[in-house]
Formats: structure tokens, C-alpha cells, sequence
């Protein structure tokens, strides 16, 4: 062995020791987070509780940033300058589950992945970067920062989400909710139907036609929907109602073809009922995930190493995640970790029960330890970020062709 050699081994090594000895700092933060579920831009004490100890470990932190008052960057410069390694830290809540998506898992994981560094980066060329980005159930706070310039300067982006099973290479479907509104007439509804126009009638038509819609296109479309407003009183002909989707697809450009087909079953139902028809596009379009393979396979010989297992699982299913459009930009993985059996529902308070048990601590120290070493490899293996560069180069003149 080297003398460099030694050194570097030494480095993985110190790292590692360091996650250890903060063990029990790391779960703590994260069972901060879990019992203080905060919904999306309101995050204000999860996030200053991540901002607090990555100050305490040497980080410079700027908050807000992109305008989001619980959005941070938090810097950490090694001796000189070299790649830009960012892990995007989430903390975010669902109404009435909580951490039903696990998102105390995910800010804990990135917060310390980059704390358990600080004692390295002296000697080491580059910079750590953990970005707060929040919101990401709903408004999709990492668009936000991406419009906001927040990622101009960052060579990769990694994070990881806890799960059902253990996909390394990760995918997700394009989202974006459409609402649909039908303006009809009110009327007595027994006396004098029929001198109303019945909006109700109009939105359930849309949402059977959408159903039916289903069946003609590719497997892989998702369309949930639900009225948000269906009238008044059932003695009123409803005069109002209101619907929203979630259209989902293999790619944005799939995607905008389904959403065609879906306003086009609203415009038939307005047509039979005589309802007037509005669309509104509400929070932002995510796009398709795409993890790039030669980070996820650094990220998966780490995990590998540090006797983590791959529990891939038929019974999964993909969403949708704000990174999707960061990883268009930027190179970036967003690989799945099993904290919970495959039958868990995810979104669910038996999923926010699993994010805090001793199996997803286990596993959460493992993914901090895997994404520090991740991180280690590209500063200190000159290949690494050029054959990162170089794929996702590739893929994009591919997708763009
Ligand atoms: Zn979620
Ligand atoms: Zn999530």
C-alpha cells in the first residue's frame, strides 16, 4: 500500500468512526423531526434544528435562500477548490400522517452525511453543500431553488428516500395536478331540476370518463383524482363543483399528451351537461426522475460494503419527486432504502411509525455513512466526476434527439 494510499483508507476510516460516535446525535434529530411534523414552507423548527447542528460542525449556513423562508445552504470548503457535492436535505410533513413519507429519514440522512465530513474537508479539495429544500409534497421546493440559481454551482446532487425496498437506481413518473372546475346553474333540486345545470353532474361524469380513459393507455399512467367541491345542499341543483388530478406519466412529453386526453373528458361532460368548464394547473410539473448509473453504482458499492442490502420489490410502485427536475440539470440519485415489509402503504401512519424504529435508525446511520463515502470517492477519485459528467452528458443529447 501507498503512502497516499494509507491516507485515503485513513480518511474513509475517520469517516466512518465519526458516524459512529454521533450515533445517537443523529437519531435524535431525526426523532426531532418526527415529532414535530410541519407541513410544506412551514418547517421552521425541523429546519432551524438541522441549520443548528451543521453550524455546530463548522458550516457556514445562509437562510432563506430562493426566497423559501425554511429553505438553507449550508457550506463546508475543503483546502482549495474542487467538486461541488451537494445533499439535498428534506423535511416536510403530510396532513393528518405526519411523517407518513418518511421525510425525517431524509433530512437527518443529508444533514449529517455532511457533518460526519467536517473533520476531513481540511485536506481534501472541494466543497460540501447541504440544501434544505422544502416542500417537496407539495409546491416542489427544490423548482424553487433551481429557478433560483441555488444549484448554478453544484457538480452533483444526491439524497436518498426511505422505502418499501431497496432500489439503488431509482425512476419516478412526470406529475402535475390539473384542477377542474364546472360552473352550472342552481335550482330547486326536487321542485324545478329541471331549470338548473347540475355541476356535480358534470364533474362525476369527468371523473368516470377519466376512469374509462384508463384502460387506453399505457400501464405505467396514473390519474387519482378528488372533488373538492360537489355543492351546497343536496336540495340545490350545484351550481359549483370541483375536481383535482394527479396525472402522472412515464416522461413530461408522455405526459402532456395524457393531460390532452383528460381535458378532453372534462370538455365532453360540459358539453353533455351544459356546465362551464375552467382547468387550473396547480403546484408545478415534476418531471421523470433520471438517477445517473455511475454515481448510483459508487453509492451502491459503499452501501454494499457497509453490509447494506438491494431488496428490490415487485409489489412497488413509483411516485413522483421534486428531484426529478434537478436531475434533468444536474447529475443526481435518489436511491430507495427499506426501512419497512413491502405491504407498508407508503404516505400512511404505519409507514411514520416505521421511519423512526430501530430498523430505519439502523439504516439511517448506514446511509449516512454510504453518502459521506459516495461524496469521498468523487473528491478524491479524478475519474469519478468526469465519467459521471460524461453519462449524463450522453443521456441528455439522447433524450433531446
Ligand atoms: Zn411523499
Ligand atoms: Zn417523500
Amino acid at each position: 500500500m501507498s503512502n497516499t494510499d494509507r491516507k485515503l483508507a485513513n480518511l474513509y476510516r475517520q469517516v466512518i468512526r465519526k458516524a459512529d460516535a454521533l450515533r445517537s446525535l443523529i437519531v435524535a434529530a431525526s426523532k426531532f423531526i418526527h415529532d414535530h411534523p410541519e407541513l410544506g414552507e412551514q418547517e421552521f423548527e425541523c429546519s432551524q434544528r438541522l441549520v443548528d447542528e451543521l453550524r455546530a460542525h463548522g458550516f457556514q449556513v445562509e437562510m432563506p435562500i430562493g426566497g423559501m423562508p425554511t429553505a438553507f445552504r449550508a457550506t463546508l470548503k475543503g483546502r482549495r477548490t474542487g467538486p461541488t457535492i451537494a445533499f439535498l436535505a428534506e423535511y416536510d410533513a403530510l396532513p393528518t400522517v405526519g411523517h407518513g413519507c418518511g421525510h425525517n429519514f431524509i433530512g437527518t440522512a443529508s444533514a449529517f452525511a455532511g457533518i460526519v465530513l467536517s473533520d476531513v474537508m481540511n485536506s481534501l479539495n472541494g466543497r460540501i453543500l447541504v440544501i434544505g429544500t422544502p416542500a417537496e409534497e407539495t409546491i416542489g421546493g427544490k423548482i424553487t431553488l433551481l429557478e433560483a440559481g441555488i444549484f448554478a454551482d453544484v457538480d452533483v446532487t444526491l439524497m436518498v428516500h426511505p422505502s418499501t425496498e431497496t432500489r439503488i437506481y431509482y425512476s419516478s413518473l412526470a406529475a402535475q395536478v390539473i384542477e377542474i372546475e364546472f360552473r352550472g346553474k342552481p335550482s330547486h333540486a326536487a321542485a324545478s331540476p329541471w331549470l338548473g345545470i347540475n355541476a356535480l353532474d358534470a364533474l362525476v361524469q369527468t371523473y368516470v370518463a377519466i376512469d374509462n380513459l384508463k384502460k387506453q393507455l399505457s400501464p405505467s399512467v396514473r390519474i387519482p383524482g378528488i372533488i373538492t367541491y360537489g355543492g351546497a345542499r343536496p336540495n340545490i341543483v350545484p351550481e359549483r363543483a370541483v375536481g383535482q388530478f394527479s396525472v402522472r406519466a412515464e416522461s413530461s412529453a408522455a405526459l402532456s399528451d395524457v393531460i390532452k386526453k383528460v381535458k378532453a373528458c372534462a370538455r365532453g361532460a360540459a358539453l353533455a351537461t351544459r356546465a362551464r368548464l375552467s382547468f387550473r394547473i396547480i403546484d408545478r410539473r415534476y418531471d421523470e426522475m433520471r438517477s445517473n448509473r455511475t454515481l448510483a453504482s459508487l453509492f451502491e458499492n459503499r452501501w454494499r460494503a457497509l453490509g447494506g442490502q438491494i431488496r428490490e420489490s415487485s409489489l412497488k410502485g413509483r411516485g413522483s419527486v421534486d428531484i426529478g427536475n434537478l436531475s434533468h440539470v444536474i447529475p443526481a440519485i435518489h436511491p430507495s432504502i427499506a426501512i419497512t415489509n413491502p405491504e407498508t402503504p407508503g404516505h400512511s401512519r404505519e409507514f411514520a411509525h416505521a421511519a423512526i424504529s430501530p430498523r430505519a435508525n439502523c439504516e439511517l446511520l448506514r446511509v449516512v455513512k454510504t453518502l459521506a463515502l459516495t461524496a469521498l470517492d468523487i473528491l478524491t477519485q479524478k475519474q469519478a466526476l468526469k465519467k459521471i459528467r460524461a453519462e449524463f452528458q450522453l443521456q441528455r443529447s439522447a433524450k433531446s434527439k
